[in-house]
């Protein structure tokens, strides 16, 4: 079987998405699609998943606490309050389901019927994760963990940045949290009334409870907030891995540094790995990929010091099995699935940083090509280019023209947003004859050319804020040019940064901005693929 990348099998995507229902990747009728974060197209790719899935992904689940137990023990003694949601779902043309992969689980009778368990014992009631209103679903969640205060052993969310939008949210809304606290009445905003039914078993009358976390959120300072909050968190379970480390010093705030914990490494193809030792330091986090969730497979990724030699395209024979990874090395993970992806390349690069007996333990490195991300959205260096490309017309008939741009994903505000760093060239106006709103189109057709997890995260998630171009003074990218140099870059090779992170760059952009513009409102956006919009 050759190595193949989702392009490779869009064609039989589309296939069985517009209802063929012949076995045209695996014997098992393929039960739905899960919505990857990943896109294609500017669309969420569509990952093939069977029936039988399920039950791998719930035994994945079930490893975690028994590895937690072996390092904080007695937490089925108390609550986890996690803060999990649902999205919305979308039937293909041929009638097939499409959703995310967590959508897909929590909604099943794996999760929703799960037999009692300590350690699945959460603050959260069912009804309150699965109420597809964000607001009711993220206001009745945290009531029902405020209620459960001291219940609380442990706290999270999936990735980092779902947990901080619960803090900012709770952040925003103490007052009213607190009301319904002290008078044990729900607040009229929340209607759904399987969610309203579910709250009302566990709210009561507690003016005590509500006056003490009024005096927490009035103080000026929320650092340990959480520990302040809920006395007996021992650890704060989020991912804080990959692109979502950039959140760490924010979780250390709140949490007063509690540990951080990484349990599980996972995506919508498959179910890969766990993390062993749970209490490591979030840059010391390593997954052991579990056998039975898939077939695993790795392309060794050419060091910089190996050259050109190197990066010839690769094929099955580069391949390298997961007994015989070496330690160090790093390397592209290839999978076969259970659902019939064969030799699929996910995009994601680990590195073997130790075996626990002999099986490999991965670092994860990056996600390929992933030039900016806030929350769920990957937005490469190609979709970025074409979208500012677009938006820079805008400015032709003044005739101005953008000479260099770059970006940064900003997580200082709340929630983070998109900055792009423009400097432009004008041949006889200034920038003081460009009317605002000609900046405010820019950004706003940056973020429609923008793909639709992005835009998804922007209108429905409400967990990116609106888009941001900043115009910088001219001579700015020849400045960004002799520090890269200053700093060891060649002259010759030199080109502007399309993203930038370093702290130092963004402090010299900053120093020499002229005037900011926002996306004055919301993108365009869906649920489903915009093709199927009109089925
Ligand atoms: P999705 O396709 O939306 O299910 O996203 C799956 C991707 O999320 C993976 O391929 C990774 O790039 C990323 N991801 C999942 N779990 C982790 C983790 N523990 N650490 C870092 N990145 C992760």
């Amino acid at each position: 079987m050759p190595v193949v990348s989702y392009e490779d099998i869009k064609p039989d995507i589309d296939r069985i998405a517009d209802g063929d229902r012949s076995s045209i990747f695996c014997s098992q009728p393929i039960s739905e699609f899960l919505t990857s974060s990943g896109t294609s197209g500017g669309e969420r790719k569509l990952m093939p998943t069977v029936e039988e899935e399920l039950g791998r992904r719930s035994l994945l689940y079930s490893l975690l606490m028994p590895v937690m137990d072996r390092f904080i023990p007695d937490l089925q003694k108390g609550k986890g309050m996690y803060f999990l949601f649902i999205k919305s779902e979308a039937k293909t043309p041929g009638g097939l389901l499409a959703r995310p992969v967590l959508t897909s689980y929590y909604k099943s009778s794996y999760f929703k019927k799960r037999p009692y368990d300590p350690y699945t014992n959460y603050t959260s009631p069912n009804e309150t994760i699965l109420c597809l209103d964000s607001y009711q679903s993220m206001y009745s969640q945290m009531l029902c963990g405020l209620c459960q205060n001291t219940e609380v052993l442990r706290v999270g969310a999936v990735f980092a940045s779902g947990f901080i939008r619960a803090i900012r949210f709770l952040e925003k809304h103490w007052p009213i949290l607190c009301h319904d606290i002290r008078t044990g009445t729900l607040s009229s905003q929340i209607t759904d009334p399987l969610v309203r039914e579910s709250v009302m078993k566990i709210l009561k009358p507690n003016p005590k409870l509500a006056e003490f976390i009024e005096i927490e959120c009035s103080k000026e300072s929320w650092k340990g907030i959480i520990p302040r909050l809920w006395p007996n968190t021992k650890y704060v379970d989020v991912i804080v891995t990959g692109t979502m480390s950039q959140y760490i010093p924010t979780l250390n705030y709140y949490g007063n540094d509690l540990p951080l914990v990484c349990t599980m490494y996972a995506s919508s193809e498959c179910y890969f790995g766990i993390n062993l030792n749970p209490l490591c330091k979030p840059c010391e986090v390593a997954y052991t990929l579990i056998p039975t969730m898939g077939f695993f497979e790795f392309l060794p990724v050419a060091r910089e010091d190996e050259g050109p030699e190197k990066s010839k395209p690769y094929d099955k024979n580069d391949l390298v099995d997961l007994v015989d990874v070496k330690l160090g090395h790093e390397y592209e993970l290839v999978v076969t699935t259970y659902a019939g992806l064969y030799r699929y390349r996910v995009g994601d690069i680990l590195k073997v940083t130790g075996f626990k007996n002999k099986a490999p333990q991965f670092h994860f490195v990056c996600r390929k090509n992933v030039a900016l991300s806030i929350d769920s959205d990957k937005t490469d260096e190609v979709e970025l280019h074409d979208a500012v490309l677009k938006a820079s017309t805008h400015l032709l008939p003044f005739e101005a023209s953008l000479t260099e741009y770059t970006s940064y994903a900003d997580t200082s505000t709340s929630p983070g947003h998109y900055v792009l760093y423009w400097e432009i060239s004008y041949k006889n106006s200034d920038e003081t004859l460009i009317p605002t709103s000609v900046f405010e189109d820019c950004c706003l057709t940056i973020e429609e050319s923008l793909n639709s997890v992005y835009r998804q995260c922007r209108v429905s998630d409400k967990s990116i804020s609106p888009l941001e171009i900043k115009v910088v003074e001219n001579g700015t990218f020849d400045k960004l040019m002799d520090y890269a140099i200053c700093n060891g870059a060649s002259i010759n090779q030199y080109k502007a940064p399309r993203c930038v992170k370093y702290a130092p760059i963004i402090e010299l952009l900053n120093s020499r901005v002229v005037s900011s513009y926002f996306s004055p409102k919301y993108p365009k956006w869906v649920p489903g693929h915009k093709q199927w919009s009109s089925s």
